[in-house]
């Protein structure tokens, strides 16, 4: 997928419309970086949606706009390819005073590991700093939460068309721990999982304790 990725997103009274995504790792954003997107949008007269997936879907863009979007931007797609880790989510943790752990520098080693990296089906990681596990880190297919007692890791959750609730896989462990076992689930998933299987249904398929078993560091 080139650089001048665009999503077609509606087509009306013959005028075909696009959207772009980009990256915005665990959505935190600079000023300039801010100014730049709303000063580029405005130019191109798109409209920006604040998503779920913590960045912005930047959508009415013409397709013979979006090279010359994506050159001024100067930013990199969210998404290349459909069956791929699509987004690291996290919440705020070091700057809210419920964290237990300042998971933002958690969440941005995953992001650099696995953002676009290839997976059986599309895949969403989530990470917070508490139990209260602001962003939903439930429902995504990889969840990394901290604890006053360590980490806690859960698998296959969904938001999606067949919601699904992650199963806890371990608790108590420490950050590198936990990264050792995300790092072994994927793997696992990576081997054994059917294409375009998500997570949770290949959990489904093989069993929980099967899964636990495998993915066990
Ligand atoms: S999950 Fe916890 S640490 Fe993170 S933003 Fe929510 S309350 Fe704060």
């Amino acid at each position: 997928m080139g650089k001048h990725y665009g999503n077609l997103q509606k087509v009306k009274n013959g005028r075909r419309r696009y959207a772009i995504t980009p990256y915005i790792p665990g959505g935190f954003i600079t000023a300039e970086q801010l100014i730049k997107i709303g000063e580029t949008v405005k130019k191109y007269n798109g409209i920006i949606k604040i998503t779920s997936g913590q960045r912005f879907l930047i959508t009415n863009l013409k397709e013979e706009d979006l090279e010359s979007i994506w050159n001024e931007l100067d930013m990199e797609p969210a998404v290349k390819e459909q069956n791929s880790v699509k987004n690291v989510e996290m919440c705020p943790a070091g700057y809210c005073k419920r964290s237990k752990f300042n998971t933002i520098s958690t969440g941005m080693k995953l992001a650099r590991k696995y953002q676009w990296e290839s997976m059986p089906c599309r895949t969403k990681i989530g990470v917070a700093g508490c139990r209260n596990a602001c962003g939903s880190v439930y429902s995504k297919d990889i969840g990394v939460i901290a604890d006053v007692t360590g980490f806690r890791v859960a698998a296959g959750g969904s938001s999606g068309f067949h919601p699904r609730e992650s199963n806890l896989i371990a608790e108590n462990l420490t950050e590198k721990q936990a990264l050792m076992l995300v790092d072994k689930m994927i793997e696992v998933y990576r081997e054994k999982a059917e294409p375009g299987e998500k997570l949770g249904d290949f959990i489904d398929r093989i069993g929980a304790q099967t899964f636990k078993k495998y993915s066990c560091i």
